[in-house]
């Protein structure tokens, strides 16, 4: 399988699915996004491979969605072409990352932030370098409800996840760890080493064993609504996306909103 815009390799009974643009701060482009989701389908399908990573070439893990190829390309979708786009690339894509049968670690170092952070949540376990930072400033800066999948309560806590949502603010690897986001924060230099660690202890488990732990407790949280909820902020988020704010917003441009956010 040849990918050009994501790195694909496996090592024992590891696999490793990289984004592949450090030039772009590895920004989720249409393609890097379908390359992901062939990757999670081949891995998963190999029966070699017991445990996956999903990480990033560079100093970054992505910094999201790509904003100036959705503005090319996508301007002008009407309410049904977004809607069938982002339910399909950004939604189901990430939640096949959690439904996968195998475990998944996300290797998170330097910016980790909006469609990324998504991405990285959606992985069973976490580990970041101490350079990593999480954002989702899209409602803050954009004017848009969050992005499409609402995992941040679940994964950080209700109040630090209206903290986070309500101002935009990043989010140090540190903090992360404090508020159980991530399972580690290693030093840039052993960030690798130590996803690699962790990822072949877990391969030592029984696959099985560990498929059917995964499912409980992906269950356990679906019987507290957690899928329900994604799906019913979803609906709330393509709203958002056609509000006069987000008009607004957008007319100075998708991607320098964000920089004019920070401001
Ligand atoms: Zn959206």
């Amino acid at each position: 399988m040849a990918f050009s815009e994501i790195e694909y390799s496996v090592s024992g009974a590891v696999a490793r699915i990289l984004h592949a643009r450090p030039g772009a701060r590895n920004a989720e482009s249409q393609c890097l996004l379908d390359e992901m989701d062939a990757a999670l389908a081949a891995a998963t399908a190999d029966a070699e491979v017991r445990v996956i990573v999903i990480g990033g070439q560079g100093d970054h893990f992505s910094a999201g969605h790509d904003l100036k190829e959705a503005q090319a390309k996508r301007q002008g979708f009407t309410v049904e072409q977004r809607w069938d786009y982002e339910q399909l690339r950004y939604f189901d894509y990430a939640l096949r990352i959690w439904d996968c049968p195998k475990p998944t670690i996300a290797q998170v170092q330097g910016a980790c932030i909006a469609g990324g952070f998504m991405v990285a949540n959606l992985c069973d376990l976490v580990v970041a370098s101490e350079d990593a930072f999480f954002a989702d400033p899209v409602c803050h800066s954009m004017g848009a409800a969050a992005v499409e999948v609402l995992v941040h309560p679940w994964v950080m806590g209700t109040r630090k996840a209206k903290e986070f949502l309500f101002t935009g603010a990043r989010l140090s690897a540190q903090e992360a760890l404090v508020a159980g986001m991530v399972n580690r924060v290693v030093a840039r230099a052993e960030l690798e080493g130590e996803v690699q660690a962790m990822a072949e202890q877990v391969a030592a488990a029984p696959p099985f064993a560990l498929r059917l732990m995964k499912r409980s407790l992906n269950r356990t949280m679906d019987m507290q609504g957690f899928r329900n909820a994604l799906s019913a902020h979803f609906d709330s988020h393509q709203l958002s996306h056609v509000s006069n704010e987000f008009a607004q917003m957008r007319g100075g441009g998708l991607a320098s909103a964000i920089e004019r956010g920070r401001r």
